[in-house]
């Protein structure tokens, strides 16, 4: 059954918006309609955002204890819960149940992570030079606008609600229009663990509508947006009239980099099982692939072979393992990737069409001898796209890495700890694996540098992304 969707404002939900438009959420597997999701009319939103101010007057006083306490159950009812919402997230989102079911319990551990971090925003006392007690406090930054994109819907909204409620902000959160419903339900969580009226507000509508309209109220003291790199450059302008403090979680293009040092079929099979997790839809996919030329024949092959071993289908299906892509935007922009790859001479060892001609279904892609300048080795791809090329030295893997102007996550594998500390030092990346994909935990950073963002979430970085830091000389 899929979710009751809603506006949640002020504690409360509405079934519609006060202008009473909305829009259709789409099946991504049967492109049939699943609901009606209303839209937050402007007088919606200014109700929001009078809701978070009171709830943010309410949460900020109440106990680091209190909050920790309603989080946790929150998180639990989320467990509770899992089930149905990984079903309404596969529904909507198309991901196979098993990656969605892991998805909400990682999401509670994150918000359980938060309620205890919460915890310890400690301040200092530092030694002055005359009298004066010096106190260094932190402060909950206010309220909260949070926006959220369509392929973690869980997940992501966890990680700045988790952030934001654990250090005592208020929050207004709009997440994807395209996958609402399993966000609700944590929402719905929320609210069921006790969370005052007006701490979490959850809204939806046209995104450039919604965000403009909150940014630029005095009200909102902190913007965090995951979501494309163009959208993240003009949401930092909004921002930069108020001067309101952002967290940016932007695009990547993570350069893999295979050593002839490391065991290539034991590479091979970590990084293609990672690169295809949400059929590709994943901000730190491994997206270029750079083999050192000795074992580069073995690393084609047998990563070729898993993908030709992935069972494509509806995410519901038990033996499905790549779901279709999220929305028909993807199935062009893979077509596009491909389609100027052959242009300019690669070779597709497998895959590279759209499957079938019902659900946004499209093979998982392997490409080979394809040029650095190509789409596909330059522009994201957000897909079930894997290029793979060969290189011959240290340096030049390096600069070839280093040489876009993405920089959130990058991975290597070698035998060597030599290389494997020079290269930890020498990518230009938020976050780097080696022979390791796990980047993304609740306790640690999660952030990008260059064009991919700043700020960082997860780790003690993601509750200070909603802390102030204030400075009392007291006589
Ligand atoms: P898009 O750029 O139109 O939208 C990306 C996200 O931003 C969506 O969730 C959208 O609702 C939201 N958005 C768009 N305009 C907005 C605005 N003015 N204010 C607030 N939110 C706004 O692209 P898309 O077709 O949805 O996704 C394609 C691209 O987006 C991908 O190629 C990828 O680069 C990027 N993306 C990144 C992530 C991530 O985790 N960093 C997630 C989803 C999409």
């Amino acid at each position: 059954m899929y979710s009751d969707l809603g506006l949640y404002i002020d504690g409360a939900w509405r079934k519609t918006g006060s202008a009473g438009k909305s829009e259709e959420v789409i099946n991504p597997a049967t492109e049939k309609p699943l609901a009606v999701l209303p839209h937050a009319a402007k007088s919606d939103l200014d109700e929001a955002l009078e809701s978070a101010r009171k709830g943010f007057a309410v949460w900020k006083n109440t106990s680091a204890y209190d909050r920790s306490n309603i989080l946790r159950k929150a998180a639990g009812l989320m467990r509770e819960r899992h089930d149905a919402i990984a079903k309404i997230m596969v529904m909507e989102q198309g991901k196979p149940y098993a990656e969605a079911r892991m998805e909400v319990l990682t999401s509670a551990d994150i918000i359980d992570w938060y309620a205890e971090e919460g915890r310890r925003a400690y301040g200092r006392i530092v030694p002055g030079r005359g009298k004066a007690r010096q106190l260094v406090m932190q402060e909950p930054v206010g309220v909260v606008a949070a926006f959220t994109p369509w392929n973690f819907p869980v997940l992501t909204p966890a990680r700045k609600i988790g952030g934001a409620l654990a250090a005592g902000c208020s929050t207004i959160l709009k997440a994807s229009e395209e996958t609402p419903g399993a966000c609700v339900e944590m929402v719905r969580c929320f609210a069921d663990a006790g969370l005052p009226a007006g701490v979490l507000n959850l809204v939806f509508g046209v995104p450039a509508e919604v965000s403009e309209h909150l940014m630029l109220k005095d009200a909102v003291k902190k913007i965090s947006f995951t979501g494309s790199i163009p959208v993240g450059k003009h949401l930092a302008q909004l921002a930069a009239k108020g001067m309101k403090r952002t967290t940016m979680e932007l695009g990547g293009h993570s350069p893999v980099v295979v050593f002839a040092d490391a065991d290539p079929e034991k590479a091979a099979d970590t990084i293609a099982a990672f690169k295809y997790r949400n059929a590709g839809q994943v901000c730190i996919s491994p997206t270029r692939f750079y083999v050192q030329e000795d074992v580069y024949g073995k690393f084609v092959n047998r990563f070729t072979e898993y993908a030709k071993g992935i069972k494509v289908g509806d995410g519901l299906e038990k033996t499905t393992t790549m779901g279709p892509l999220a929305n028909a935007r993807r199935l062009d922009a893979m077509d596009a990737f491909v389609a100027d790859a052959k242009d300019r001479g690669a070779k597709v060892q497998t895959g590279g069409t759209r499957r079938g001609n019902q659900g946004y279904f499209y093979e998982p892609t392997v490409i080979t001898d394809v040029p650095d300048n190509s789409k596909i080795m330059t522009q994201e791809p957000f897909g079930p796209l894997a290029p793979i090329v060969t290189f011959k030295t240290f340096d030049e893997v390096v600069q070839r890495a280093n040489s876009l102007e993405f920089g959130l996550a990058a991975y290597a594998f070698t035998s060597s700890n030599a290389t494997a500390a020079a290269i930890g030092d020498a990518i230009e990346s938020g976050m780097v694996g080696i022979n390791s994909i796990a980047v993304s935990t609740p306790e640690t950073p999660f952030g990008g540098v260059k064009e991919s963002g700043h700020g960082s979430e997860g780790g003690s970085e993601g509750l200070s992304a909603y802390l102030n830091t204030k400075f009392i000389s007291q006589m």
